[in-house]
């Protein structure tokens, strides 16, 4: 059962004294106005002040205590409207209990628990007719209005606190679910979703301002070697550690994001290419360098290519691309180096 769930009657407990309490107050300032017999007291002090600890030792003790809570709910509602004939249809009071024991029904969350509440205070009411009687006065004395401002003000009040809390805790989570999005489960760096909006974002600014901004992406060398050899977990550690020397390289506006399996991409913004060259050497040194604790043989090396954005690049795609073939280039030439993809346009075809 979810923790929200099991926790319901613990949550109830207090509030249900609270509101029947204050509840029972009003009626009580009706019945002394009215000079009502002893069986009509006593037919409101049970609801009012013995009930809300009955209902929680019921729920204790019940195999299904959301269940039983949820049964102690609809029963509240029967008892707030057994209240209505007792005090003769006084109108505020009577229009308050039933409109704060339908409010508690919805605030529950509980799907349909209003509706489900209808029958219960009809049913709760004829219970309330038949002890008391069918007696019809709805005027309502200053008396009961001021006896009513408490149950009034409080339950508005916690009824608001609780829904705060609610609302809180719905954006946080919403902002935690956003952030496991954007981010890829294994690295920590980047998804590749949220990866390309921020690259988007670059080549856009660079279009509209001029800003210079530079991609790099990079690709573990003989990767799927390392995993045959070494098992996947061993690979995996493997892609941590180089997310690792990633980030160390990355300011705090540039995006570092893993693109696919072995495969990191990095913007740059506001970046020239030389400096972005510099980066990129640096990651392929720190690469090289990376030594697993539990495998302290094992050499890892990288390719990186490099592209800076270009007014010649329409979309995201052909700034990859790029990029790419930069990667490509390193690749081919022998692994372990960076190529620039400008280089490569100036170089005679093969
Ligand atoms: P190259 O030097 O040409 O890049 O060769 P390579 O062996 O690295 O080839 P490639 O980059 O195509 O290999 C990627 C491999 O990465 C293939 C796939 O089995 C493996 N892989 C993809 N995702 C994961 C992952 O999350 N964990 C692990 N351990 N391996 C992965
Ligand atoms: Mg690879």
């Amino acid at each position: 059962m979810p923790t929200r769930r099991r926790q319901m009657p613990r949550r109830i407990y207090p509030l249900r004294i609270l509101g029947m309490g204050l509840g029972g107050m009003v009626a009580g300032v009706v019945l002394w106005e009215r000079q009502a017999s002893l069986y009509a007291w006593l037919a409101m002090v049970f609801p009012a002040f013995v009930w809300p600890h009955v209902a929680f030792l019921i729920t204790r003790r019940s195999a299904d205590p959301y269940r039983a809570e949820t049964r102690n709910l609809l029963i509240d509602s029967a008892m707030a409207a057994s209240f209505v004939p007792m005090m003769h249809f006084n109108l505020l009071p009577s229009v308050l209990l039933l409109t704060l024991t339908m409010v508690d029904k919805i605030s529950t969350g509980i799907r349909l628990l209003w509706a489900r509440s209808i029958p219960a205070m009809v049913a709760g009411g004829l219970l309330g007719a038949m002890l008391a009687g069918f007696h019809w006065a709805p005027d309502t004395s200053m008396r009961v209005i001021v006896a009513c401002l408490p149950v009034m003000v409080l339950h508005t009040i916690s009824v608001s606190v609780v829904s705060y809390r609610l609302i809180r805790k719905t954006a946080q989570q919403n902002q935690q679910l956003d952030e496991l999005r954007r981010l890829d489960a294994l690295t920590g760096l980047f998804g590749r979703g949220h990866w390309q909006e921020e690259a988007e974002a670059a080549l856009r600014r660079h279009h509209t301002r001029g800003e210079p901004a530079c991609m790099l992406l990079l690709d573990i060398d003989h990767f799927k070697h390392i995993n045959d050899a070494h098992g996947h977990t061993v690979g995996d550690e493997v892609i941590r550690a180089l997310a690792h020397v990633v980030r160390g390289n990355v300011r705090a506006g540039d995006c570092a994001g893993r693109y696919g399996g072995d495969e990191f991409a990095i913007i740059l913004p506001g970046m020239q290419a030389s400096a972005a060259m510099a980066i990129a050497q640096r990651i392929r040194e720190q690469a090289e360098a990376v030594r697993l604790r539990k495998l302290p043989g094992l050499r890892i090396t990288s390719s990186i290519g490099v592209a800076a954005a270009d007014h010649r690049h329409s979309n995201l795609r052909a700034w990859i691309d790029a990029a790419d073939s930069a990667l490509y280039a390193a690749k081919n030439r022998g692994r372990n180096q960076v190529a620039w993809h400008a280089e490569l346009e100036l170089a005679p075809a093969v």
